[in-house]
C-alpha cells in the first residue's frame, strides 16, 4: 500500500512540477523572482488628463504599490516618448513596455480592434465588462492583439457618452451634411455615412480646432471631461444620447516579449491593477459627470438637446450596414462579431427588465423628464 501511494504522490509531483512550464520552457529559471523592472507607458491622453488620463497613472501606482516596487513603471502622457496616435506601434514594437488608449483608435490597421472600444448601440459600460471579463471577448482580443505582439487588458470605461457639441441644431439627418466633425471609430464612419466628414483628433487639439473652425462639431466624452477642455466657450448645443459610444471600454497594451519576461506574480498583479483601475474610471465618471453638466447648464447656460428618434434610427441603419462591411470576408473580424452581437442580443434581454425597467419605473415615480 505504502508503496503504491508513494509512486503516485510522485507522479503527482512530477506532474505538477512540469505543469507550469509546458508552455513556455525555462520560463521560471529565467524570471529573477527578486529583480526589478522600469517600465514606461506611453499614453494617448494628455498627462494627468482628468478622468482617462488617470487611469494609467493609478494602474502605475497600483503595480508599484502591489509589487513592493519591483515593476516601477513611468507613465508618459501624448507627445512626450511618441504622438499620441502611435501609442499602438510603439508599444507593438517594443519601443516602450506598455500603453493606454483605446482600441479603436487602431481602426486604420486593426478594423476588429474597434469591438473592443465601442460599437454605436452596442454594449452599456456594464454589459462590456461582462462580455470582455465573463463572456469571451477577452480569449477573443487576445488572439486578434497576439498578432501585433501585445496582451491587451481592460483599462476603464466612461459609461454612455454625450453625442457631442454642435453650433447648430439638429433636427433631422440631412442637419448632419457638411459638418466636419471629431467623431472616432465606427462612429465616424457612420457619421461620413450620414453626409458629414468625420476626423479623428487627440484631446489636446480638439479645443482649438473647434475655435478655430478646422472643424464644426465634436465628441470628447460627457459632461466631466468636456467641461475641463473647455469646449462650452466654442459651441453652443450640448446633444445626447451617445450613440456612437454606450460603454467605451479603453485598454492597457503591454508588449508580449516584454509581459513574458515578467515572473508570473508580476504579470497577476498587472492585470489585477488594470481591472481594478477599469472600475475606479467608470466609479469616477459615474460620481462627476452629474455635477459637471450642472455646471455647464446653469453656469455656463449650455443648451442640451436630445437627438430627435428618427435621427437615432437612421443612424442606427447606417450603422448595422458600417459593422457589416467592417467584418467584411476577414474571418477573425466575424468570429469577434458573432460573438459580440450573440452576447448583446442576450444581455439586452435581460437588461429591458432590469435596468432599463428599473429606471423606467424610477423616473415615473419621481416625476422625472428628462
Ligand atoms: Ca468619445
Amino acid at each position: 500500500m505504502r508503496k503504491e501511494l508513494l509512486a503516485f504522490l510522485s507522479v503527482v509531483l512530477l506532474i505538477s512540477g512540469c505543469g507550469g512550464n509546458t508552455e513556455n520552457p525555462g520560463a521560471e529559471t529565467a524570471a529573477d523572482p527578486q529583480k526589478q523592472y522600469r517600465w514606461r507607458m506611453v499614453t494617448t491622453w494628455p498627462k494627468n488628463f482628468p478622468g482617462m488620463g488617470m487611469a494609467p497613472e493609478r494602474i502605475a501606482d497600483r503595480v508599484r504599490e502591489m509589487s513592493n516596487g519591483r515593476l516601477d513603471i513611468t507613465v508618459y502622457g501624448a507627445g512626450e516618448v511618441v504622438p499620441a496616435l502611435e501609442t499602438f506601434e510603439a508599444v507593438s514594437s517594443g519601443t516602450v513596455q506598455m500603453g493606454h488608449g483605446a482600441a479603436y483608435y487602431w481602426r486604420g490597421s486593426v478594423p476588429a480592434a474597434q469591438f473592443f472600444t465601442a460599437v454605436p448601440f452596442g454594449l452599456s459600460a456594464q454589459e462590456m465588462n461582462g462580455w470582455l471579463l465573463h463572456g469571451g471577448g477577452m480569449a477573443l482580443w487576445e488572439e486578434l492583439y497576439a498578432r501585433y505582439n501585445l496582451v491587451p487588458m481592460v483599462g476603464g470605461n466612461t459609461g454612455v457618452q454625450m453625442a457631442g457639441w454642435f453650433n447648430k441644431e439638429i433636427n433631422s439627418l440631412a442637419d448632419l451634411k457638411g459638418i466636419k466633425m471629431r467623431i472616432p471609430g465606427l462612429g465616424g464612419e457612420v457619421f461620413e455615412a450620414a453626409g458629414g466628414t468625420a476626423v479623428n483628433i487627440p484631446a489636446g487639439e480638439i479645443f482649438t480646432s473647434l475655435q478655430t473652425g478646422v472643424i464644426d462639431a465634436a465628441e470628447w466624452v460627457g459632461p466631466f471631461n468636456d467641461l475641463v477642455l473647455g469646449f462650452h466657450q466654442v459651441a453652443k448645443y450640448y446633444y445626447y444620447p451617445g450613440w456612437q459610444e454606450p460603454g467605451p471600454n479603453l485598454e492597457m497594451i503591454v508588449n508580449q516579449r516584454a509581459y513574458d519576461s515578467l515572473p508570473k506574480d508580476l504579470q497577476i498583479i498587472l492585470r489585477t491593477a488594470a481591472e481594478a483601475i477599469n472600475n475606479d474610471v467608470l466609479s469616477e465618471y459615474t460620481a462627476r459627470n452629474n455635477r459637471a453638466l450642472s455646471e455647464l447648464v446653469d453656469v455656463h447656460q449650455v443648451q442640451v438637446r436630445r437627438l430627435p428618434d428618427d435621427v437615432l434610427a437612421a443612424l442606427k441603419a447606417i450603422s448595422d450596414e458600417r459593422v457589416q462591411a467592417l467584418v467584411g470576408d476577414d474571418p477573425l473580424a466575424r468570429k469577434i462579431y458573432e460573438s459580440y452581437e450573440s452576447y448583446r442580443q442576450g444581455v439586452m434581454n435581460y437588461s429591458e427588465l432590469s435596468e432599463r425597467a428599473f429606471l423606467n419605473a424610477r423616473a415615473n415615480l419621481e416625476g422625472y423628464e428628462p
